[in-house]
């Protein structure tokens, strides 16, 4: 049975991406009978806020999006991140990393047009004394690679994908400043909550190579994916804070009748001068 989920931060207010998303790994499970599940992925507590999970399923519930079963929350999980976060270390896949961005910065190679420096792997071979400091941990790709041998994974665009997880060095994979990570959240909650298909933006592709790694080591599945493209500002440009794209709640208070929102969402027709940008 068809399993996807939508898995907002609770940082802000649903706009009009989210709901094109959340419409997105709705309709591929109901179409098929399966299961559509509501994660919340609240681990960077600083940035996350209370009123926005409840506004976030009100929201959905005015679009019509219903989910099945409880909602899961991230902040409620953290032991469980953090016990795979050991088990990595305990087999020499992982390692803590006190470097600063100032200082990766600074020993990094040029950086590649917008993306962050890689990770020059300072920390990898450290040895006590450790700083006493705040740290966080990083996955050591090479030795995780080593491990697994090369993989693939499937998206329903782009059809078989070689895993390249190498391309984005040492990820972090529990952050010092949060209770974990994106990766290490992400991955093993689609496995608990038995995913079988996650859906999510084209922004989130790369992110994959990561989590598919994370997966073999963790002897957890590996789903199926739907990258979608991005929704595009009245630019042509990717929707971004300052498109300023309408909320699902301006909205309803503007008076949108919800069915017809959704009706016009799913053929991809966009209010406001929004559409699809192209991959
Ligand atoms: N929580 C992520 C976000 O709001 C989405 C994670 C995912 O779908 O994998 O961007």
């Amino acid at each position: 049975m068809t399993t996807s989920r939508f898995a907002p931060s609770p940082t802000g207010h649903l706009h009009l991406g989210h709901a094109w998303s959340a419409l997105q790994a709705h309709d591929l499970a109901r179409d098929s009978g399966g299961r559509f599940l509501l994660r919340i992925e609240d681990i960077d507590e600083g940035r996350c806020r209370a009123e926005f999970v409840t506004a976030t399923e009100e929201d959905l519930r005015w679009l019509g999006l219903n989910w099945d079963g409880p909602v899961m929350v991230q902040s409620l999980r953290a032991s469980l991140y953090a016990d795979a976060v050991a088990q990595l270390a305990q087999r020499g896949l992982a390692y803590r990393c006190w470097c600063s961005r100032a200082e990766i910065a600074a020993a990094a190679s040029a950086p590649q047009g917008d993306a962050p420096p890689l990770y020059p792997g300072t920390c990898r071979h450290r040895t006590p004394p450790f700083p006493d400091q705040p740290y966080c941990w990083r996955l050591d790709v090479t030795a995780a690679l080593a491990e697994t041998g090369p993989l693939r994974w499937q998206d329903a665009r782009a059809g078989t994908v070689a895993a390249r997880p190498q391309d984005q060095g040492d990820v972090v994979i529990a952050r010092k400043d949060a209770l974990s990570s994106y990766h290490m959240a992400v991955t093993i909650d689609d496995a608990a909550q038995g995913v079988t298909d996650v859906v999510r933006g084209r922004d989130l592709f790369s992110a994959t190579h990561i989590h598919v790694l994370l997966q073999a080591l963790l002897g957890l599945p590996t789903p199926l994916y739907h990258h979608h493209p991005l929704i595009a500002g009245p630019s042509g440009a990717r929707l971004a804070k300052r498109d300023k794209a309408p909320t699902i709640r301006a909205l309803r208070e503007g008076g949108t009748d919800p069915v017809q929102l959704v009706a016009e969402l799913r053929g991809a027709r966009f209010p406001f001068g929004f559409s699809l940008m192209e991959d």
